[in-house]
Order: C-alpha cells, then structure tokens, then sequence
C-alpha cells in the first residue's frame, strides 16, 4: 500500500491522508464528509476537535475550583459537641502532630502536590502547543503519557480523604462531616482528567511537520 511507504518516510498519517480511529484504532482513509468508522462505527477525526481551546477552558475551570478546595473546610470534626473545620492543608499538620508522617505525605502528595503537577503539566503542554514549540516533542509525549497516566489513579485522592476521614473517626467519640471543598476537590479530580482526555498530544508533532 503506497499509504504505508509514505508515513514510513516520516511523514505523519494526516498528510497521507489516513486518520485513526479514538476507540478501536483502525486506520481508514480521511473523507471530506464526517465519516465514522467503518469498524466500530465512532465518529472519525483528523485531530481532536477544539482541542487546545476544550483543554484550555477545563484547565481554568480546573484552576479555579482549585482555590476553594484548598482555602475551604475539607470536614468538620465534631468531638463532645465542639466543631473543628478543617482545610486539606490543617488535615495534614493535624496528622504531622500526630506523628502519622507517611499518611501526612501521602495526603499531601495525592491532595496537594498531584492536581498542582497535572494542571502544570498539561498547561504546558497546552501553551507549548498555542506557540508551536519545537523544542523536544519526545519528551514532550513522554508528559503527556505521565500526566494521562496520573488521571487513572486520579479518584485515589479522594478515597485518600475518605480513609484520612475513617482513621480519625477511630478511637475517638467524634463525628465527621464533609465540609463544602469536599465537593470542589471532586470537580478539580473530575476537570483535570477531562483537560488531559481532551488535549491531542498529535498536536506536539503537528508543530514539527509545519515548519519542518
Ligand atoms: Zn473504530
């Protein structure tokens, strides 16, 4: 097939005219028409559509959800009565208090440091992308795998506050409620996986074939 030769030359599936199925991977020529699969029958496109700008709006959303998981009660411990709002941040001095260092770094990894590092890293990419970077696409992909990777395990850092929850319900007579950063933890978890699903690391390559 004369296809293969050419984008075994280095040229890349698009300018052969070839685009890939997101859902099952077969390869089929690119229509002008909106075609779809001829396999699995999913609507076909040649780069994700809107993708910077979908990425974009999810990572701002993101960002700004960010601000009140951080700066509002994540839950109010009630002990004999008396209330104590606690934020992600006192959560985790409370338990450096309570020497229980590795569950103070594991929150703080999971609920701090991990929603910082992906929304840095697809914003970068994002931005790399706008500016038509060239600069090391590989490693650039190579991001991108890291930050889509952490997505999957995103989830963890809400089940990480829930056991955070359940431990300090333990051995004492206490009552635990969530506070309302509970909620915009979830939609900043939610947002950054939706920003990373929605940005098209093909595009990093894009750059390379129009000035190259
Ligand atoms: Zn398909």
């Amino acid at each position: 097939m004369s296809a293969t030769a050419t984008v075994g030359a280095g040229g890349t599936a698009a300018a052969a005219g070839l685009l890939s199925c997101h859902s099952c991977g077969l390869l089929s020529r690119a229509r002008p028409e909106r075609a779809r699969c001829p396999r699995c029958a999913a609507a076909l496109h040649l780069r994700k559509p809107d993708s910077l700008a979908r990425t974009t709006a999810l990572l701002l959303a993101s960002c700004i959800l960010y601000v009140p998981a951080n700066a509002l009660p994540i839950m109010t411990l009630h002990k004999l009565g008396a209330g104590t709002p606690n934020t992600i941040l006192s959560g985790v001095e409370h338990l450096i208090e309570a020497g229980l260092w590795s569950l103070a770094a594991i929150v703080f990894f999971a609920s701090i440091a991990v929603p910082v590092l992906k929304i840095l890293g697809i914003g970068y990419l994002a931005w790399s992308v706008r500016r038509g970077s060239r600069w090391r696409p590989r490693d650039r992909t190579r991001l991108y795998r890291v930050v889509e990777s952490i997505g999957r395990w995103s989830m963890i850092d809400v089940f990480v506050i829930s056991i955070l929850v359940a431990l300090v319900e333990l051995g004492e007579l206490a009552t635990i409620e969530t506070g309302p950063a509970a909620t915009a933890f979830c939609g900043v978890v939610v947002l950054t996986m939706f920003a990373a699903a929605s940005f098209d690391p093909r595009l990093v390559w894009d750059a390379m074939e129009n000035q190259g």
